[in-house]
């Protein structure tokens, strides 16, 4: 958790721990906290304070997403989920629409969604019921056309569903208040985590009956909090301090040159790692990109790219696979089969993150690192 975060939640735990649906002061100062931050989220979002649902994280939204459309579209209602989606709302998706209703929408081998698929589709007069579609996606940072795609739903009467969990806090959030859904994560932005929202349709646009059976279902039920969208005892600390965290968060990537800078920083890294070994691969590269994120394919000979992980965690630096090793056998990002990534390649992916504080020396030193590891391992596997 950020600093401003973290103030928030020990404050708010401190002076206003009521209950937000007591009828007293305590509980009535909570519940007051509770709606300031829902008005906040709404402006950063230019969406609407009513339309705004305080949940456990992004898991929760999407899958609460998935249930109110299945509740309020008609019985042969298909879906678009884009081929990408985080795996919560794949399995939310296939368990609501069934493996039927749902239709996969594909990208190109950069990781970006087909907007021609979509559009020669439309053109042909098929109708999905939602098209789902992320704002960047989680593995490769692809910048995904999420305005575009809210228009052309917009247009033709499609609710769109947009999962912002990786775009929230790295690119403005100014306008994800168009789509109908938008799912977001607090500690993906500095936030305490077990925390997220979901924004739903609003009530005012076309299918009016369609809409009102959406802005009633809820997942969790037994209490009315939430208006009865979302059973259980509200947190009004970590809903509170992630508002903050994305407010902090708003404010830096505004500040010029912030994201210029932390782009060059991992672009100067990828340059140098791939002048030392051609065979390193970057994902989603050129082409737009969170500034925070590298995926690259390793040309380590024996596939697993765990070894990567447990090196350079021995050496302060903290990345990922994006999927588990174990026994030996790799699990497949469908993310690079989509991208048509053979599978022999695909398990050889590193995927590093930097933060909002990170420098210019971090990326140099990782650079440094992986520079010796790839000797090192090459010469322990002969090469
Ligand atoms: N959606 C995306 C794009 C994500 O990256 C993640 C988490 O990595 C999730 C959903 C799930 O979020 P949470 O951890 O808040 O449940």
């Amino acid at each position: 958790m950020i600093p401003e975060a973290r103030d928030v939640w020990l404050r708010i735990n401190e002076e206003s721990f009521g209950n937000p649906s007591s009828q007293h002061r305590i509980g009535f100062r909570a519940d007051r906290l509770l709606e300031e931050a829902r008005h906040d989220l709404a402006l950063m979002l230019h969406g609407e304070d009513h339309s705004i649902v305080w949940t456990s994280g992004a898991t929760e939204s999407n899958n609460l997403s998935l249930f109110q459309a299945r509740q309020a579209a008609p019985e042969d209602a298909v879906v678009w989920i884009s081929s990408i989606e985080h795996p919560c709302l794949r399995a939310a998706a296939l368990r609501y629409f069934g493996e039927s209703g749902v239709e996969w929408i594909p990208v190109d081998r950069s990781g970006r969604v087909e907007l021609d698929w979509i559009i020669s589709r439309l053109k042909t007069g098929d109708r999905p019921f939602l098209i789902a579609v992320m704002a960047a996606n989680n593995e490769t940072g692809a910048i995904q056309p999420w305005q575009e795609l809210q228009r052309i739903s917009q247009e033709h009467e499609i609710f769109f569903l947009c999962d912002a969990a990786q775009w929230l806090g790295k690119e403005p959030a100014a306008g994800l208040g168009a789509c109908d859904w938008v799912t977001g994560s607090s500690h993906k932005f500095g936030g305490p985590k077990g925390c997220g929202f979901l924004k739903i349709p609003t009530s005012a646009g076309w299918h009016s009956e369609i809409r009102k059976t959406i802005r009633r279902s809820a997942l969790l039920v037994g209490g009315p909090q939430e208006m009865g969208r979302r059973a259980g005892t509200e947190n009004p600390a970590a809903v509170c301090s992630m508002v903050a965290a994305l407010k902090q968060r708003e404010d830096l990537i505004r500040k010029p040159g912030f994201r210029k800078s932390m782009e060059q920083w991992r672009d100067s890294f990828e340059a140098e790692l791939m002048e030392f070994c051609p065979d390193i691969q970057v994902l989603s590269h050129p082409g737009p990109r969170l500034w925070n994120t590298s995926e690259l394919l390793m040309p380590e000979p024996d596939n697993c790219r765990a070894r990567w992980v447990v090196k350079l965690d021995r050496l302060g630096m903290a990345v990922s696979t994006g999927s588990a090793c174990s026994s030996g056998k790799e699990v497949i990002s469908p993310v690079l089969q989509a991208m048509q990534i053979p599978d022999s390649r695909a398990t050889q992916s590193v995927r590093i993150s930097s933060g909002w504080e990170t420098v210019e020396e971090d990326w140099r030193l990782l650079g440094a690192r992986m520079r010796e590891l790839v000797v090192e391992l090459t010469a322990s596997h002969g090469g």
